[in-house]
């Protein structure tokens, strides 16, 4: 299949579309590159523009002779997301709706969508199913609910089917090293642990060590996004016209952020200088995924999650890229007598 991939040249979306060509389809790549970079770019061809450009989406479309659509295209970084709700509303829906309305003037009908458990906020439904109820406490949360709702209102009236893949904490790097995350600023707990650990940072602060947690910290489902990737391409082949299924993608398996930064340490063989902080607000105390319903229906299996491996892949990838030294894949596999 030829595949636009709206924000492929972010963390996700690049990782999907190397995960389509691996699989024999086509990516074709739709990015402002507001967030995205264009090195992330590298299976297929690119396309610069805004997801809200009703009129190129469509000239793509048909320029490339589109089969389906993976949707990633997004204002995605929360505290940008509550200090600018106009600018999220605006990228998020207004930018589904010209999508939606491009894959209409040209007959495209499959739609494989970016959520995320945002969706569902804080709940005590714990691992979360896909029926957990849906109470999201920000904008960036409120914004995919209402992409969800908005798709599945178009798959209903003109009969385009789709899927929604709701992530719990994405994490990782391309196993070959390819590509990675890069966020500025980082916010995310794996990269600032290992910038903690490459002296970039001068600690890792935690957020909150009194929550009803084993150790006090706050639990999260971490995923690798290789495996994400897949389960994104094996979601193309189930998608049926007129509706949209939703699926949680997690391990099931939650990891506190005290034992986040110990398996950083092990990874890296590196002490890593820790402060205790407060609270951050709106943090659940645990959060994971109930994916039964993605193990059965799109086979996921996510074996490139194991803690370890994640966190191996992401400090390979932060320091070849920051460096531009390749590093043999040892590390990838959490070598830690190996000193970087
Ligand atoms: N966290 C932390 N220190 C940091 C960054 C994150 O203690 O510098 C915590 C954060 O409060 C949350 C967990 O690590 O409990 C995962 O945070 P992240 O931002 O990676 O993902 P989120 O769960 O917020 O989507």
């Amino acid at each position: 299949m030829r595949v636009l991939v709206t924000g492929g040249a972010g963390y996700i979306g690049s990782h999907a579309a190397k995960a389509l060509a691996e699989a024999g389809h086509e990516p074709v790549v739709f990015d402002s590159l507001r967030t995205g970079h264009r090195w992330a770019v590298q299976w297929g061809p690119f396309v610069h523009g805004d997801i809200r450009d009703v009129l190129l989406l469509a000239e793509t479309m048909r320029a490339h002779a589109i089969d389906a659509v993976m949707h990633f295209a997004a204002l995605a970084d929360v505290p940008t997301a509550v200090a600018q709700p106009g600018l999220c509303w605006d990228i998020n829906v207004t930018g589904t709706l010209a999508l939606l309305s491009a894959m209409k003037l040209t007959g495209v009908d499959k739609i494989v969508f970016s959520s995320t458990c945002a969706v569902y906020g804080p709940s005590d439904d714990v691992p979360m199913t896909e029926a957990t109820a849906q109470n999201p406490i920000s904008p960036y949360g409120h914004s995919k609910r209402a992409m969800e709702q908005i798709i599945a209102e178009h798959a209903a009236a003109y009969g385009f089917g789709g899927v929604a893949l709701r992530y719990f904490n994405v994490a990782g790097a391309d196993p070959d090293g390819d590509i990675g995350e890069e966020h500025a600023p980082e916010t995310h707990l794996i990269p600032v642990v290992l910038e903690a650990a490459a002296g970039a940072r001068p600690f890792i602060a935690i957020n909150g060590d009194d929550y009803p947690t084993n150790d006090g910290t706050c639990v999260r489902d971490y995923v690798h996004v290789a495996d994400l990737a897949k389960a994104h391409v094996a979601a193309l082949s189930t998608i049926d016209g007129g509706t949209v299924a939703a699926f949680n993608l997690g391990t099931g398996h939650g990891y506190s952020v005290k034992e986040v930064i110990e398996a950083a340490e092990r990874v890296t063989g590196r002490t890593i200088p820790v402060r205790n902080g407060p609270r951050r607000e709106g943090d659940p105390a645990r959060l994971t995924a109930d994916a039964s319903a993605a193990q059965a229906k799109l086979a996921f299996d996510p074996n490139a999650s194991a803690l370890d491996t994640m966190i191996a892949s992401t400090w390979r990838w932060m320091v070849e890229h920051r460096t531009g030294v390749r590093l043999p894949s040892m590390l990838d596999r959490g070598n830690r007598n190996r000193s970087i």
